[in-house]
């Protein structure tokens, strides 16, 4: 679980690893924070300056958290304009120098008022928060979420011709993704699988779960990494949602398993497929917030383009065993340790660490409720005349987000609000856009 430090002890860490870093000739340490439209924003220092920053942070502009992802800004409630002052602290507990950019450290940054105090808007803190209330009850939450992206080549077309799943894709690019497979084992990350998916020029990776804030973290460092592998091949990456109109899309899918005293409580219980109640509470009360929760996992107006049925995106409310058309795809696993929850109807445009903690803030209410699961979907829901769709649309997602009483309670009032101005916002932005436009607007932002 990663913790908050005092200014002391960040000095001492930032001192500590001073001498390694030149010593892996690290430069500079760039410290990265997700804003509410999910893009990064960072600021780097010089390594001279690190000590200084562990204490003291940086500065950062408040209005990012009205920031949209044409870089355009909005206002919500508590805006200050141009006024103010924020301070980025790098995490340092994390921090990794970078395989694919030579004399640079990366470090995500928790964001803090001037007064030393956290910044209510600060959405790792959010994510800290939902995490320690989770650890209060008794339990812990193992998370990763799958990367999937699309190359291009320098003109922007799919760098691969080869088909989905294919050989030929793999060889065609063997010494990227040999790159890219280095790159993250070398900053530390356990990788679990590498392969071509399905879309014209889409690559899928997958990493370790581990705590909610430490996998927000590396999601964030894993695309970074690709991208950065990417521009030394010559290659440019999306993230975003849809590359191609009408073909599967780019999803973000979140798995979770729920843990008590070293105990999956996904296995080897009295519930369906060996759910204990606990695990399946948790997972009816994310289920029922589920349309409220793609304001913070699939936030964009593309989101909409990929999150439709026979896409393996997750388009209906329900869940089964290894359902690849159900929103929440329940995994058995061939080991105890492995089962868990797929969560599919998320992408990358989300920032993981309100899309972690709005999911693990819903888990808890179902606990308080005693939420019973509802039945499993055993087929394609499609098929299922019953079946109950997703929001098909940012401002219908936006509407069930704003009527969301567990989320406005969940997350601090300041950022809260912030969220729905930016959701309402993009909303409106793309609102005469063509599926074509809203592709092209955001193919290149994620
Ligand atoms: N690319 C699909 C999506 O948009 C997922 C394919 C899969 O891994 O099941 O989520
Ligand atoms: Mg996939």
């Amino acid at each position: 679980m990663t913790t908050t430090r005092s200014r002391a002890e960040r000095v001492a860490q930032a001192r500590a690893t001073e001498a390694q870093l030149t010593a892996d000739g690290i430069d500079g340490v760039v410290f990265g924070w997700v804003d509410n439209a999910g893009l990064t924003r960072v600021k780097s220092v010089p390594l001279a300056q690190l000590e200084h920053a562990a204490e003291y942070g940086v500065g950062a502009v408040p209005c990012f958290d009205v920031s949209l992802v044409d870089d355009s800004f909005t206002t919500a409630p508590s805006s200050t304009g141009p006024m103010g002052d924020l301070r980025l602290v790098p995490d340092l507990d994390r921090l990794t120098p970078l395989a694919a950019q030579p004399g640079w450290a990366w470090a995500p940054a928790d964001r803090y008022a001037q007064d030393g105090t956290p910044h209510p808007g600060c959405q790792r803190g959010f994510a800290r928060r939902v995490t320690e209330a989770v650890e209060r009850r008794g339990l812990s939450v193992r998370a990763g979420i799958e990367i999937e992206w699309v190359v291009a080549d320098a003109a922007g077309d799919p760098a691969t011709a080869g088909p989905g799943f294919g050989m030929t894709r793999f060889i065609e690019h063997s010494d990227y993704l040999r790159d890219v497979l280095r790159a993250l084992t070398k900053q530390g990350l356990a990788v679990l699988q590498l392969h071509p998916e399905y879309a014209a020029g889409q690559f899928e990776v997958s990493v370790a779960a581990e705590g909610p804030v430490e996998a927000a973290d590396t999601t964030m460092l894993v695309r970074h990494t690709i991208r950065a592998v990417s521009a030394r091949h010559g290659l440019r990456v999306s993230y975003s949602p849809v590359f191609t109109e009408g073909s599967l899309g780019n999803g973000g899918h979140l798995h979770l398993s729920l843990w008590r005293q070293g105990r999956n409580l996904g296995h080897g219980g009295p519930g369906r497929h060996g759910l204990h109640p606990d695990a399946e509470q948790f997972l009816a009360g994310v289920l029922a917030e589920l349309p409220a929760l793609l304001a913070l996992g699939a936030p964009s107006a593309a989101s909409y383009l990929r999150l439709v049925p026979s896409r393996f995106a997750g388009a209906y409310r329900c869940w089964g065993l290894e359902n690849r058309e159900a929103a929440l795809r329940l995994i058995a696993g061939s080991t105890a340790g492995q089962a868990n929850a797929e969560f599919k109807c998320f992408d990358a445009t989300a920032n993981p660490y309100l899309e972690i903690g709005g999911v693990l803030a819903a888990g808890l209410a179902g606990l308080d409720a005693g939420l019973p699961l509802p039945p499993e979907t055993r087929s394609d829901p499609a098929a299922l005349g019953s079946a109950e769709r997703l929001p098909a649309s940012l401002s219908e997602t936006t509407d069930a987000y704003e009527k969301s009483a567990l989320l406005r309670q969940a997350l601090d009032p300041e950022l809260y609000e912030a969220v729905l101005a930016v959701r309402r916002a993009e909303a409106e932005l793309f609102a005469t856009h063509t599926d074509a436009d809203v592709i092209e607007a955001v193919r290149w932002r994620y």
